[in-house]
């Protein structure tokens, strides 16, 4: 893994010069302390590009906004491949817009919330109307509830406990054998001692279920 990180960090700060070297001052203009060797994204380097068409699969015909690796179809389980089918000026479909873009529509699900309104919330986004696509939620979720089909998980901070992570992340990911799972470190120590070795959380002891409840 840690080879990976120097290919596409050289990658980013060297061949596409992406990351550029910077030096952070404070509000007095001196050098913050620490930050040697910060660097920034390089605004001049980020571009838009107009798309003129789109790829579409020769099998499954779904239209993708751009070509994966090998030129290989990125629906599920379609082993098809795609071609570049230039738009039509005449054409005023939008057609990539259109496919299944979904507005975030989130609800909060905390001990904060009454037990039935949770419920109704719960119902809601496990149903097929979409009235609600997002659950923003403490460990009330963690155990118990079954929440359907989820796509992606993000933690706000690093879990306590390898058990807590896993219960999180594993909640996505059942229907396609697939997720996204994303944990946001913050400053605090416990984060940064994770994010300095995620494998420790990965891999780390799932202890029998005792008294985890209550935790963050
Ligand atoms: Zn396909």
């Amino acid at each position: 893994m840690p080879v990976f990180y120097e290919q596409i960090w050289s990658l980013l700060a060297g061949d596409l010069r992406l990351l550029t070297a910077d030096t952070l001052r404070n509000q007095r203009g001196q050098r913050i302390p620490g930050t040697e060797g910060a660097v920034q994204i390089n605004a001049d380097r980020l571009m838009l590009n107009a798309h003129t068409g789109v790829y579409r699969c020769t099998t499954c015909r779904r239209a993708h906004s751009r070509c994966g690796p090998n030129d290989a179809c990125m629906v599920n389980r379609c082993t098809g491949s795609v071609v570049f089918e230039r738009e039509d000026h005449d054409d005023y479909d939008l057609m990539v817009l259109d496919q299944r873009f979904e507005m975030v529509r989130p609800r909060e699900h905390s001990a904060q919330i009454p037990g039935d309104e949770r419920e109704r919330i719960e119902r809601d986004f496990k149903g097929t109307g979409n009235r609600v696509n997002t659950l923003v939620c403490t460990p009330t979720l963690e155990l118990g509830v079954d929440i359907g089909d989820l796509d992606a998980i993000l933690m706000r901070n690093v879990p306590p406990l390898p058990s807590n992570y896993w219960q999180r992340a594993g909640r996505a990911g059942r229907r396609q054998r697939m997720a996204v799972n994303v944990t946001y470190a913050r400053t605090a120590s416990h984060d940064r001692a994770y994010f300095a070795d995620p494998m420790r959380m990965l891999a780390g002891l799932i202890e029998p279920r005792t008294s985890i409840c209550g935790t963050k």
